[in-house]
């Protein structure tokens, strides 16, 4: 018995075979077509999936693998329930995309396949919790810290997704009132302040001549981004100093609604906060988190770097096989 990963990402795309607990057996790296057309798109995704199927085999010869489940992670906000990718901002082709029932007709062998769609944060605190820095927690709490911000939420083992499948997007939390405006339209949102995207546009305002930030963008303001001013502060650069700090304040007003309202034992950071790593972000985060939620509630939460890093376009789409959403028969 076989499962099927898949993660869309808006450059890269992997898809990976393996066994029921998760280990991957076999996989296929690709840059992510982006040819103008999601069907053009979508025929070579099939043509490789078929090859890595092929190539990997059952095991018993003369018979074909066997698969029992597809799991996909993608790029953006979804239609779990009926498989739907609706409008991932990294692919502007494959918008309002029934990309579970084009796979489904796509394996006509395989009848009633099973697959689960996901996006990358629901997929990514899967992928943790089965098999990074979330392992036996069921009050998890992943952040995607890169271009935007999205929370992968698990209250008592399960993945919250709400009525519509639209739970989790904690990026848009109100940390200021009324606050800055963000890309989503409303103003005050946490990822408006603490995302790679709105960072950089504040950084490439802001930084001064004479900082190291600049001078590690090579000294094109407009190059600035948010890894110059990470690669600064480990350097002491004072402006960096003060601006990551700042950072992490915001940051810590956002965990903050994340403590009260789902009381998570584990929260695990992704992207930038990793990059930082521990001395210049998770140590001083703690504190500033304890400052802001109460003792009993910090005393018993740890907030971690994810573990999985660059493995986890391999682990995300089986972990979705392995335990995200149905995606009903009756929608297909
Ligand atoms: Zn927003």
């Amino acid at each position: 018995m076989a499962f099927l990963g898949i993660d869309i990402g808006g450059t890269k795309r992997v898809i990976v075979i393996g066994d029921p607990k998760g280990r991957p057996l076999a996989q296929l790296r690709r840059p992510m077509e982006q040819s103008g057309d999601w069907r053009a798109d979508l025929a070579t995704l099939v043509e490789d999936i078929r090859r890595l199927i092929a190539e990997t085999g059952s095991g018993s010869p003369g018979q074909p693998l066997r698969l029992e489940r597809i799991g996909i992670s993608v790029p953006g906000p979804v239609d779990a329930e009926r498989g739907i990718l609706l409008n991932p901002p990294n692919l502007p082709d494959w918008h309002d995309v029934a990309i579970g029932r084009a796979l489904r007709e796509a394996f006509p062998e395989f009848g009633n396949l099973e697959i689960r769609v996901e996006n990358d944060a629901n997929a990514a605190v899967l992928a943790e919790h089965a098999a990074g820095a979330g392992r036996g927690v069921e009050d998890l709490v992943y952040l995607t810290m890169s271009t935007g911000v999205g929370a992968g939420i698990l209250s008592g083992g399960r993945l919250l997704r709400g009525a519509f499948g639209g739970a989790g997007e904690a990026g848009h939390l109100p940390i200021e009132w009324p606050g800055r405006a963000c890309r989503c339209g409303l103003r005050g949102c946490l990822e408006a302040y603490v995302g790679g995207h709105a960072w950089g546009v504040r950084l490439r305002e802001v930084v001064p001549d004479s900082s190291q930030v600049l001078a590690r963008a090579g000294g094109d303001r407009q190059a600035v981004r948010p890894e110059h001013l990470v690669a600064a502060a480990r350097a002491g650069d004072a402006f960096a100093l003060e601006e990551f700090g700042r950072w992490l304040d915001h940051l810590a007003r956002g965990i903050r609604h994340l403590v009260m309202l789902f009381e998570p034992e584990r929260i695990v950071l992704g992207t930038i906060a990793t990059a930082a790593g521990e001395s210049l972000c998770f140590e001083p985060l703690r504190r500033r988190v304890a400052r802001v939620v109460w003792p009993r509630q910090a005393e018993r939460l740890s907030i971690v770097p994810a573990e999985l890093g660059a493995e986890l376009p391999q682990r995300a789409g089986l972990a979705v096989a392995l335990a995200g959403t149905r995606v009903m028969a009756s929608a297909l």
